[in-house]
């Protein structure tokens, strides 16, 4: 088991944990909640009813939420389909997402008082969904010049080998100088930068360079983490962000 803490200052508190069991989600709406997510909701002292679960479908649908959406995915049915990215402005909301590999991105606006989190599959990462986010924050009143990010742990480059269809499909979104920063070759082999794909999506939306952090952590490499790449199944971390 493995848990850091991403944020934790007056304003918000994130974290990623893989949890004792790694398992996170209900398989029918009158499951009862996880033993992982009752023990972070003991930790963190706010009831399972202030969580948000989204059914993630690792496409590029944000989704903005408040406290009616408490509980969703957790102790309620999940009312949150095929969502991969959460936004609120409401403090003691909890949004968390399941990843084992996948990239977790975190977004604070202070000044707005709005937050975000993403789950970016390497599809996502390609996709809309970090432009969505942002739009859906300043709807909130969020400005990108104001926005922090953590891209948290996630598959890192040595680790992850894709397909040429791979690059295929990012050669469609990125410049062929982006696609270098972004593939590596070694050995004849592909590999794939989530970290650099994200970063270069997160300053074309006005973000800058200076707002954007990344932590080192692999899930593949620590084998503390679940990792679908390592060859865990139905075993997740999960990533979390509230506003205090
Ligand atoms: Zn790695």
């Amino acid at each position: 088991m493995k848990e850091i803490t991403m944020i934790d200052n007056s304003f918000a508190l994130a974290g990623f944990t893989s949890g004792k069991e790694g398992i996170w989600s209900r398989n029918e709406p009158s499951d009862p909640p996880t033993n992982d997510y009752t023990a972070l909701s003991e930790k963190l002292e706010i009831p399972l009813s202030r969580f948000i679960r989204p059914y993630q479908a690792g496409g590029d649908k944000v989704g903005t939420v408040g406290a009616e959406h408490g509980g969703s995915g957790v102790i309620k049915g999940n009312d949150l389909k095929k969502v991969d990215g959460l936004i609120t402005a409401e403090r003691e909301l909890v949004l968390s997402i399941i990843a084992a590999d996948c990239v977790p991105v975190y977004l604070v606006d202070e000044k707005a008082e709005v937050i975000g989190l993403l789950h970016c599959g390497w599809r996502s990462a390609a996709g809309a969904i970090i432009h969505n986010a942002v739009e859906h924050m300043k709807k909130l009143g969020a400005v990108p010049s104001n926005i922090q990010v953590i891209i948290g742990p996630h598959i890192c480059a040595e680790c992850y080998e894709v397909g040429e269809e791979v690059r295929s499909e990012y050669a469609k979104v990125f410049a062929p100088k982006e696609l270098e920063s972004i593939f590596e070759q070694r050995e004849g082999r592909l590999y794939l930068a989530l970290t650099q794909a994200i970063h270069l999506k997160l300053t074309a939306e006005g973000i800058p360079d200076n707002n954007i952090s990344a932590v080192n952590d692999c899930t593949c490499h620590d084998t503390a983490y679940y990792s679908y790449r390592r060859g865990d199944r139905g075993k997740q971390n999960l990533a979390y962000i509230m506003m205090k």
